[in-house]
């Protein structure tokens, strides 16, 4: 790299401990996985096995100069994100009806949240730190931001569209918005609804994919880094929700086939999943905060074999994160949840976009898995297969803007027969919900290209380590319908997404997972 921001991280805390070891470029840990292996015996029973894995992580201390490339850069989020870091990089301050406000990262986990780092041993509380602390990662106000978008207005008459800021704020960013102009884009029309046809006015020619489009955009990536000095740079789609693509044997099922259909310009290969091949040539993590199915067998395939890092999908800002909160909750509390009826309604040019039937159908895939796991999971409440009934409506509703509605009725069988009903109004301004996630997103991926881990034992040279899975499901935390390994399992409770973030997170550094067992207060 450029090596002009690398430094090594000022660390809020130290690790002391045998297992644990710093040096100014990393720190190595040998860690202990304690999981329970289960097996059946011969009379049916269950026979629990405690056991215990050693593991050697390897962080790499140098905080890189990062670049973050938007697909969609021009849209509500694109726009709000970008202005979101240029007021909290400058510290601005605007007026508002009901006083001032200031910049911050509120709703972002990694710098709006802590996390406990132990217990205070002289006074027993917890000693609690930011997130972002944890490990050595990138401060979004570093971010450089760049991208591509069909639509070729520069930023600052980009977020007056998205009628999202407070003008005040609009005026204290505008100059450093207008300078910001995106990249032309690929545009497949038959990929998204035909009412967005009237912004794409900043496309590269062909309207289906290409080797052409695919070396167009690695070209691109390469020269915003070279640009700007970059060491690392990680994109994210936040473009249109686009209609899924079919899974055709022979075109997008293997990644050999899935080239060659770039080759021939065959019509099931999306924008999206153009923009994924491109980056995972180029080892670039490549992350889908949409709905549609970027992630075909073909490009998950070819991930894996370049070692590149993929996330997904679709982000997780508003209904979701409260349903994959409150069925977790219910379900735990051993309430059997019979319905969940959600309705949406929203004015901005995502909802747009989703009122064309195609588009709608991706979103409604996307966000009707989210409590299966849970369900599964509760053989008490549930018999094989029975599945609480689910529903999910969205209509545009232009007068609403981006203050979009969600409306939920969760419907639950209690003691003995009973019934409790909950409805749930939640009034969320979307892309101020989205852009503190597409941060957390690229915070946690560009950090997991960091961690380098093995097996502990068989052989103690470098060699061997290596890097996590392709496919992130460590950001699952942030997403909708979170994309794992092939054949993994999919987690959707909100609580054990944290958790599997901040213990992986922990385990890096040699600190043992959080239990919230607090022994040390329940001794007499
Ligand atoms: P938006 O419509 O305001 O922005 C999308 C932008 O993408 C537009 O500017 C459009 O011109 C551009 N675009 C479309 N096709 C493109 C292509 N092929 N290449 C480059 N640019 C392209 O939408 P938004 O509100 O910013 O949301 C973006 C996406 O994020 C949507 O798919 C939405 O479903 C998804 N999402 C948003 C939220 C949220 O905002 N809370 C939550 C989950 C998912």
């Amino acid at each position: 790299g450029s090596g002009t921001a690398a430094a090594p991280a000022k660390d809020l805390f130290v690790v002391e401990s045998p297992n644990v070891e710093y040096t100014n470029e990393t720190i190595k840990s040998k860690y202990t996985y304690r999981t329970t292996a289960v097996s059946k015996n011969a009379d049916g029973k269950y026979v629990a096995v405690p056991k215990e894995t050693l593991y050697d992580f390897k962080v790499d201390r140098k905080i890189p100069k990062l670049g973050v490339m938007l697909v969609g850069l021009g849209g509500n989020n694109g726009t709000t994100v970008t202005a979101g870091i240029l007021a909290n990089r400058r510290g601005l301050e605007w007026e508002t009806k009901e006083g001032k406000r200031g910049a911050n990262y509120y709703g972002s986990v990694i710098m709006g949240s802590t996390t406990k780092l132990g217990v205070d041993s002289k006074t027993g509380e917890d000693i609690n730190i930011p997130f972002h602390d944890l490990m050595p990662m990138v401060h979004p106000n570093d971010l450089v931001i760049g991208g591509w978008d069909i639509s070729g207005l520069n930023l600052a008459e980009a977020m007056d569209r998205a009628k999202v800021l407070e003008p005040t704020l609009k005026s204290l960013v505008r100059k450093e918005m207008a300078q910001i102009k995106p990249l032309p884009s690929i545009y497949y029309p038959d990929f998204i609804a035909a009412n967005q046809e009237d912004r794409a006015d900043n496309v590269i020619p062909g309207s289906k994919a290409s080797m052409d489009h695919v070396e167009q955009i690695r070209k691109d990536i390469r020269d915003f880094k070279a640009a700007n000095g970059l060491d690392k740079v990680i994109v994210q789609w936040t473009a249109n929700t686009e209609r899924f693509a079919d899974i055709l044997p022979g075109i997008n099922d293997t990644a050999d086939n899935l080239l060659k259909a770039i080759e021939n310009g065959h019509e099931e290969v999306s924008p999206s999943t153009v923009f994924a091949v491109a980056c995972i040539l180029d080892n670039v993590p490549f992350i889908n905060g949409s709905p549609q199915n970027t992630f075909v067998p073909g490009a998950i395939q070819l991930a894996e074999k370049h070692n590149a890092f993929i996330g997904g999908d679709d982000f997780k800002s508003g209904q979701t994160k409260m349903k994959s909160a409150l069925v977790d909750f219910l379900i735990n509390a051993g309430i059997k949840l019979t319905s969940v009826a959600s309705y949406n309604h929203l004015g901005n040019n995502d909802g747009k976009n989703l009122s064309s039937q195609k588009q709608f159908r991706s979103k409604e895939i996307s966000k009707s898995n989210v409590i299966d796991d849970m369900v599964a999971a509760n053989t008490v409440l549930y018999k094989k297969g029975e599945h609480p009934d689910h529903t999910v409506v969205i209509k545009y509703m232009p007068a609403v803007g981006d203050d979009k509605r969600a409306l939920d009725e969760y419907y639950a069988e209690i003691f003995l027969g009973g019934h409790q009903t909950i409805s749930i109004f939640n009034v969320c301004e979307d892309s101020l919900l989205a852009s503190p996630l597409i941060i957390d997103l690229v915070l946690v991926a560009e950090m997991m290209t960091r961690i380098q881990w093995k097996a502990h034992g068989a052989d103690a040279s470098d060699a061997k380590y290596a890097g996590f899975h392709s496919v992130l499901s460590i950001l699952s935390y942030m997403l909708k319908a979170p994309l794992t390994p092939p054949g993994t399992p999919v987690i959707n409770s909100l609580a054990k997404q944290r958790a599997a973030l901040t213990n992986i997170f922990r385990a890096c550094v040699g600190l043992e997972p959080e239990s919230d067992m607090t022994l040390e207060h329940k001794l007499f």
